[in-house]
């Protein structure tokens, strides 16, 4: 276009590029200030210089993800060399790990702000004195009433999940499933994963079976290797999914033999679990580079929590940050009562706001879906603001993204026959 012809641009669509513009200023100003791990690698480099030190660790035991499981922090005095805590976080921390334990890989403690109180890396993995408040069921999912076999949960008709460990590189503090933490780590029996492939087996008609815990990617390369051939075995199976936090919490955990072993048995989709932009880090990129490299589908599932990441602003950034190393937002669930995890709760009204604040802002690329979890093991429903206003016998009515008001006609034409 020359630029005689640009001055002579329609003045409507002048007005309407200058509201678009308009739209998006508020989230280019609070964009930078939202860091991610990658804005602050200075201080997080700092900090992990000090936990090698304590630890005697080389860079080569640091990048080995069994010298950080090995090294996660699980007593109050390991913690207390890592982040400051207060004679009453101290108690509070004790008390609560009788109930609840806790464990930190050192490369995620090394990603905790210890000059910011309400960091959200430490919100989501130091116990808190709240962990102990009555509020909220163990199971309120009732998972434990949805499992035809050990270790298996079914609540859809062509898929189910297989529970292969309780082991974790973090356990979370909102872990929708604290009960099944336990004291100890341990993966299922083998009897148990023999009788979830049975049932598998027997029952044609799942397609989609789901590999979780805990962390599924903490059975080792030959358990993973041995359960994902024999799935794989099974023919109506048509994909297999593994959910793991590992490349958050344990990026180490991501190896080149690792993903050698998961390329094998394709059609396989990895759904991960990122819940903050400062969790967005040069490894947890690699790590999630290299599972995108070798042609593996990834998905995140975040989990709505309060104080870590229930603004509009933060989630946005969250997703174009995901998007970037190539993983799709697909799931924000909306916490679930659990036992314990009350101070993480947020209302309705505010998953709603973020999903409002989403459509139409930015790509359909960086929305996932709003999903309630049905109490008693009713399942994942949808929740979406309203955009359908009005849908009649002749004609239905919208608003768009911006508040719009639009119609549709809701007929179809008498001459033409219904193809069902
Ligand atoms: C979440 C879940 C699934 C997977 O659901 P999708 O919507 O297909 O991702 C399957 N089984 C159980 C028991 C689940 O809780």
């Amino acid at each position: 276009m020359t630029s005689r012809k640009r001055k002579e641009l329609d003045p409507a669509i002048l007005t309407r590029m200058e509201r678009l513009e308009s739209t998006i200023i508020d989230y280019t100003e609070a964009r930078s200030a939202i860091r991610t791990g990658f804005d602050d690698q200075e201080k997080i480099q700092d900090r992990r210089a000090q936990i090698m030190k304590r630890f005697r660790a080389s860079q080569a035991d640091w990048d080995d993800y069994h010298w950080q499981l090995k090294h996660r922090l699980t007593t109050v005095d390991a913690l207390m060399k890592i982040i400051p805590l207060s004679t009453e976080d101290r108690l509070a921390v004790n008390r609560v790990a009788g109930q609840f334990r806790f464990a930190i890989s050192p490369y995620y403690a090394s990603l905790i702000d210890p000059a910011n109180i309400d960091c959200p890396i430490r919100l989501q993995s130091v116990p808190s004195e709240s962990e102990l408040l009555p509020d909220g069921d163990l199971d309120p999912m009732d998972e434990a009433g949805s499992s035809p076999v050990p270790g298996v949960t079914r609540r859809y008709p062509d898929r189910l999940i297989i529970k292969v460990t309780n082991q974790c590189g973090m356990y979370c503090r909102f872990c929708q499933r604290r009960r099944l933490i336990g004291e100890t780590d341990h993966h299922v029996a083998q009897s148990v994963l023999t009788g979830a492939l049975a049932y598998i087996r027997q029952h044609q008609e799942i397609r989609d079976v789901l590999l979780t815990g805990g962390d599924a990617l903490m059975l080792s390369d030959e358990q993973l290797d041995r359960l994902l051939c024999e799935l794989r075995q099974i023919e109506h199976v048509e994909i297999i999914r593994i959910g793991s936090r590992t490349p958050v919490t344990l990026p180490q955990r991501i190896t080149p033999d690792l993903v050698q072993i998961l390329k094998k048995y394709q059609p396989l989709y990895v759904n991960t679990h990122f819940n903050s932009p400062a969790e967005i880090t040069p490894e947890s990129k690699q790590a999630c580079e290299r599972l995108a490299d070798a042609g593996i589908p990834l998905g995140n599932q975040m989990v709505l929590l309060n104080g870590v990441n229930n603004r509009p602003m933060v989630v946005r950034k969250l997703n174009h940050e995901l998007l970037k190393m190539r993983v799709k937002p697909y799931y924000i669930f909306h916490a679930k009562q659990v036992r314990g995890t009350s101070r993480f709760w947020v209302r309705l009204e505010e998953g709603l706001e973020i999903m409002e604040s989403l459509r139409g802002y930015t790509s359909g690329m960086a929305i996932p879906t709003y999903i309630v979890n049905g109490t008693g093991g009713l399942g994942k429903t949808p929740l979406l603001p309203n955009y359908l206003l009005y849908i009649g016998r002749e004609k239905a009515v919208f608003r768009n993204w911006e508040g719009q008001i639009f119609e549709i006609e809701n007929k179809v034409r008498p001459n033409h026959r219904s193809a069902r």
